[in-house]
């Protein structure tokens, strides 16, 4: 499924849609270059789910807990992962465990990891301000973003 957007409001107005299609144990990979939108898409997806609070890149952490919505959202960001095995040292199995969804920016650090996994892969390209949003579902399971 494609869609395009032209504002930072309109990503996150697909994210809060993805976000009802959403089911426990789901992961999210982004691909897309630096300001693509990968945090704004995920600001609309927790606020999708009832997450009230702000949403910024975890950078710096790697990842973000958002709690209080109707499921649990792990918010990872592997920019400045060096090694794929460094997933391992932040719980990155403990995390898939806790039956929330995760969100991964920059899952082009960690391709053997997701390669085993069942993804919904989010691919924002850009020209200018017109962001082309392809969201591939794993084969076999519907996603309905009829809002
Ligand atoms: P990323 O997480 O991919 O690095 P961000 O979501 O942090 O990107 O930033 C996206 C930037 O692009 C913001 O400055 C936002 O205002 C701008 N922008 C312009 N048009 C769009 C759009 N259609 N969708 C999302 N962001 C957009
Ligand atoms: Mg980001």
């Amino acid at each position: 499924m494609t869609y395009k957007t032209t504002t930072p409001e309109q990503t996150e107005q697909l994210g809060s849609a993805l976000a009802k299609a959403l089911h426990a144990g789901d992961i999210l990979a982004y691909t897309g270059d630096l300001g693509a939108g990968k945090t704004a898409m995920t600001r609309g997806i927790a606020h999708g789910i009832g997450y009230t609070e702000s949403v910024t890149s975890p950078t710096f952490t790697l990842v973000h807990e958002y709690l209080g919505g109707s499921l649990p959202l792990f918010h990872f960001d592997l920019y400045r992962l060096d090694h794929e095995d460094q997933l391992f040292d932040i719980g990155f199995d403990d995390y898939l465990a806790r039956k929330g969804v995760c969100i991964i920016e920059w899952s082009e650090k960690a391709p053997q990891t997701l390669s085993t996994e069942q993804v919904i892969w989010i691919d924002i390209a850009v020209t200018d301000v017109q962001r082309t949003i392809t969201i591939t579902p794993p084969p076999e399971r519907d996603l309905d973003l009829s809002q």
